[in-house]
């Protein structure tokens, strides 16, 4: 069984990772979308709203689940009996950062392997951040977010974000 972990913040989950789900869903068996828990980045949203959120949204995919995790990635990748990482690269300044993620995880845990994915084009300037950016300030978010995340985006940030037109 070839198991995937697909770990972030995803503060909130946006259509650039439901593309890598998509795409990850296709080449294992199983794929685990793990919410970090990460404090330190004071996330917009709770950890256990982040994971209700990717739940919803990952509902189309049968073999793609969701989990949390605290603490080291590698020590949650352990827990989960090993299997790949799956990490994003949209554009090359993805790519430095993403490079010494994976290679430290290799150093703290010598049988790591990362897979890096590319988006669909449209989705290649897509970040949690540039969500929330324009959600803030009411911008339409709703080609780059599922329904109930941008309600969610709605909720939490007031009558800011657009509903409609
Ligand atoms: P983190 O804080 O761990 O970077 P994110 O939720 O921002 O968490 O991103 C998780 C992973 O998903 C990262 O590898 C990131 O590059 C990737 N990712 C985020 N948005 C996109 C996107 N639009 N297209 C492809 N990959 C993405």
């Amino acid at each position: 069984m070839r198991l995937a972990i697909y770990p972030g913040s995803f503060d909130p989950i946006t259509y650039g990772h439901l593309d890598l789900v998509a795409r990850a869903s296709k080449l294992f068996d199983r794929v685990i979308v793990a919410v970090a828990s990460n404090e330190q980045k004071q996330p917009l949203f709770s950890l256990g709203e982040r994971y209700d959120l990717v739940r919803l949204a990952i509902t189309p995919f049968p073999n793609v689940e969701a989990d949390t995790f605290d603490g080291l990635l590698v020590d949650y990748y352990k827990k989960r009996g090993g299997a790949v990482i799956i990490r994003g690269l949209r554009a090359v300044s993805d790519f430095e950062y993403e490079l010494q993620l994976a290679l430290m995880y290799r150093k703290l845990c010598a049988d790591v392997e990362a897979v890096f994915m590319m988006p669909k084009d449209t989705y290649a300037f897509l970040s949690s951040r540039i969500v929330r950016e324009i959600a803030r300030l009411g911008g339409d978010i709703r080609d780059f977010v599922p329904e109930h995340v941008k309600t969610a985006l709605q909720v939490k940030l007031g009558s800011a974000v657009r509903t409609s037109g």
